[in-house]
């Protein structure tokens, strides 16, 4: 079987398009036809906003999934987009934080309601819930993050084409590590999504190419460019398909969710005879 898809898109850095990329290769691949489910795990609900849910403080969110007082099913809102449902936070969240580290299984809580959610689903209606999940981190490596990073099989790292773009990253990436050896050994740093990009800088250029050269082919083909539609679209409360379905941010997570659904074919794909004669 296929193994499912959990995604967490992180960097402790704030602004180098953690969320942007959720709603937007969310969207991307909801239009393609997945099913997909994104959690916001930020007590900022950037992503909540952007997907144009608001869920007030004290409304279901996943915080009370955190703290084991609502299933994921209860927290889960549907967006615009069909094929797209949202698990929102709220403020609340900033809470967690604090709460969960005197809690018991604190740092597998998300893990343990998404198994739990997935296996009834599949006991209700003989299917697994979702073809996508991804999980947009809070700009911080916390219990909240480490809560994401145990909940997923893959992680892609968010960066801003600038300077100071790999400053911090061997932090997470030790982070990541440690994660991968005591709770999660199915965890991979999968892709590096590259954002914020400009062709006129050099700088831009340059750091990409030293994250080619870092990460391999691990770094997406696909480049987000600097473009002024991403950044309008959250205030819309839609993703930029129906924001500006026409702007270079739109081609460009379309763009990215087909390499990303690419990838994902090519791994479960059985070996080919070559491949399994030439080994
Ligand atoms: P993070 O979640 O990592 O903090 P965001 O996704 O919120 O980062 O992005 C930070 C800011 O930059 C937001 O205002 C967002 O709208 C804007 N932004 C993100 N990606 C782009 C882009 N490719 N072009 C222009 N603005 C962008
Ligand atoms: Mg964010």
């Amino acid at each position: 079987m296929a193994k499912d898809r959990r995604v967490a898109v992180i960097n402790q850095k704030g602004g180098v398009g953690k969320t942007t990329t959720t709603a937007n290769l969310g969207a991307a691949l909801a239009r393609m036809g997945k099913r997909v489910v994104v959690i916001d795990l930020d007590p900022q609900a950037n992503l909540s906003l952007h997907l144009g849910v608001d869920a007030a403080e004290g409304s279901p969110s996943i915080y009370q999934v955190l703290l084991d007082e609502l299933t994921m099913e209860q927290a889960l809102r549907t967006t615009e987009t069909p094929n797209l449902s949202l698990a929102p936070s709220n403020l609340d969240l900033a809470g967690a934080e604090v709460e969960l580290v005197s809690a018991i299984g604190r740092e597998t809580r998300l893990r343990d309601a998404i198994d739990a959610w997935i296996r009834r689903h599949q006991e209700q209606h003989g299917e697994h819930p979702f073809d996508w999940l991804i999980i947009d981190c809070p700009p911080s490596l916390g219990m909240l993050s480490v809560n994401g990073l145990v909940a997923v099989h893959e992680v892609f790292i968010a960066v801003q084409t600038e300077f100071f773009a790999l400053r911090g990253l061997s932090k997470l990436l030790d982070l990541v590590s440690l994660v991968k050896r005591r709770l999660n050994p199915s965890l991979e740093v999968s892709g590096i999504v590259a954002g914020l990009f400009d062709s006129r800088r050099n700088l831009s250029r340059e750091v990409l190419e030293e994250l080619r050269t870092y990460f391999g082919p691990r770094v997406f083909k696909t480049v987000i460019r600097e473009n002024v539609r991403l950044a309008e679209a959250p205030s819309h409360g839609k993703s930029i398909f129906d924001y500006a379905p026409e702007s270079n941010g739109a081609a460009d997570y379309a763009s990215l969710a087909k390499e990303v659904v690419a990838r994902a074919e090519a791994e479960d794909a059985p070996p080919s005879v070559e491949a399994a004669q030439g080994a």
